[in-house]
């Protein structure tokens, strides 16, 4: 469990005065390459939080997480479940692209990590689902691979719970569905977020997700 380097005070602080500070930053040196950095989207009072690895080329053009190939296979995903991004928080260990998608180096995440510990203070989550290798490694140092970690809670800290699961571009390089492959590894995982999220909020989110008609023998994709 990590305890990084908090220099942000939580006094007085709130996401949309955040949110400012991240897109200025050049604390690291991907803060020199960016076109936009990539704060973070959705429900400021999030349940459940989205932990992805760094902006890719369409993030980085757009300054929104996972709007590319990989957030349409994470739309999907949530669209399997009745999830809508708006009931969740989504942000990544980076905010900023690190060059040729490159894995974001240690330092880079050490450097940015004030910004996501301070995220999730603000947003509070009671869960938090790690997409890959990267931000399950970063909360949970010392946790096997991602293929051997994912579909389990992990303790963490201040009671928030950690839930990792594949990235979805693993799942755009591996199409197949068949039983044990990660597509169907990632539907087993997400249907148990679901069940967490409706034993957590009563089943608030229930309606949403019958009346989208995507629960009954839909996959994640
Ligand atoms: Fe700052 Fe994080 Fe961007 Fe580095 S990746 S420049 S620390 S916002
Ligand atoms: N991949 C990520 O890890 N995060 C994004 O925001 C987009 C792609």
């Amino acid at each position: 469990m990590r305890s990084g380097p908090s220099s942000i005070s939580p006094e007085g602080m709130s996401l949309e005065r955040l949110r400012p500070r991240v897109e200025e930053c050049t604390l690291c040196p991907l803060g020199r390459s960016r076109k936009h950095a990539v704060f973070g989207d959705g429900d400021p009072q999030a349940e459940v939080m989205f932990i992805g690895e760094g902006p890719g080329e369409a993030e980085d053009n757009s300054g929104v997480p996972f709007v590319g190939p990989a957030g349409k296979k994470l739309d999907e995903v949530f669209a399997s479940v009745g999830i809508s991004r708006s009931d969740v928080f989504i942000t990544n260990v980076v905010k900023c692209r690190p060059p040729n998608n490159r894995v974001p180096a240690k330092a880079e995440m050490e450097a940015c990590f004030p910004y996501l510990e301070a995220q999730i203070a603000l947003v509070n989550p009671s869960l938090i689902v790690t997409l890959g290798n990267v931000p399950t490694q970063w909360l949970l140092e010392g946790v096997p691979g991602i293929t051997k970690a994912r579909g389990r809670f992990y303790d963490w800290r201040g009671g928030i719970q950690v839930f990792p699961m594949f990235h979805p571009s693993y799942l755009l390089r591996n199409p197949s569905r068949a039983k044990g492959s990660p597509k169907y590894l990632a539907w087993q995982d997400v249907q148990q977020i679901r069940r967490w999220i409706d034993g957590r909020c009563g089943g608030a989110l229930e309606e949403a997700a019958s009346s989208s008609g995507h629960r009954n023998g839909a996959s994640a994709g």
